[in-house]
């Protein structure tokens, strides 16, 4: 039998203008139809380029809008929340964007059949966030790590930083040529890649659990983590903060 190649798109970009211009960007390589679009996970500049891929936007079939089993609910929990950061942060470029949720929920690993290669999806326990989902192309081992791993920008914690650690220990394991991580360039080496995501986490978990047990608050907290890591990241200073911020009250009650 003929296998027709189809096309999946992983992460759509922040509204429905990039959302836009990945289609196009992508019909100028293919004319086949984009019969999936994938989500890695639930932040919004991963999610809100999906419109553009609708039936009324392509003039073609529907596709299904695939991800994690959680991504749906939550994605209408923070529904409210994303609009207003949406429209503050990117303004008129955020005109037209509507939130698209997933047809299908993967609830433990999918694999789609392209035609010319298999991707096997695989869902997370909390690591990134409560939604996370990678990709992996059987054809070329590529593995799209989604923000499970960060490379050169400093790493984001919003779900549980031991969870990321230990999901990255189960990544290192994949067997993956390359890896196209959520933020960085792509990398021919992603052991060495998250060994580095790996030893950020590590350090900011020791420092904060050490910071806790002196009685150091918080906002101290904030300027103090992971110090000796600063050099080695991009956009430290935002992403750490944020990251105190979010792990310092879970770690409380460790
Ligand atoms: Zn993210």
């Amino acid at each position: 039998m003929l296998s027709v190649a189809r096309v999946a798109v992983i992460d759509t970009g922040g509204s429905l203008k990039v959302g836009q211009h990945l289609r196009q960007a992508i019909a100028k390589v293919t004319s086949l139809p984009v019969l999936y679009v994938i989500n890695t996970h639930v932040h919004p500049d991963h999610t809100y380029g999906n419109a553009a891929f609708l039936a009324s936007q392509l003039n073609e079939v529907e596709p299904e809008f695939i991800g994690h089993e959680k991504l749906s609910t939550t994605m209408e929990l923070r529904q409210e929340q994303y609009a207003k950061l949406n429209a503050k942060l990117l303004g008129e470029d955020a005109l037209g964007t509507i939130l698209v949720k997933p047809s299908i929920a993967v609830k433990s690993s999918l694999t789609l059949d392209l035609g010319d290669r298999s991707l096997v999806l695989t869902a997370h326990p909390v690591a990134h966030t409560h939604t996370d989902l990678t990709v992996m192309d059987s054809q070329t081992q590529t593995l799209f790590s989604g923000d499970l791993l960060f490379i050169e920008r400093t790493p984001v914690v919003e779900g549980d930083v031991k969870g990321l650690i230990a999901e990255l220990d189960k990544l290192k394991l994949s067997g993956a040529l390359q890896v196209v991580p959520g933020h960085g360039p792509v990398s021919q080496d992603g052991v060495l890649d998250m060994k580095k995501a790996q030893t950020y986490l590590q350090v900011l978990l020791n420092d904060i659990r050490a910071s806790i047990k002196q009685g150091v608050s918080m906002e101290a907290t904030m300027n103090t983590a992971a110090a000796t890591e600063k050099d080695k990241w991009l956009l430290f200073d935002v992403a750490n903060r944020r990251n105190v911020n979010t792990l310092y009250p879970a770690l409380e009650w460790e």
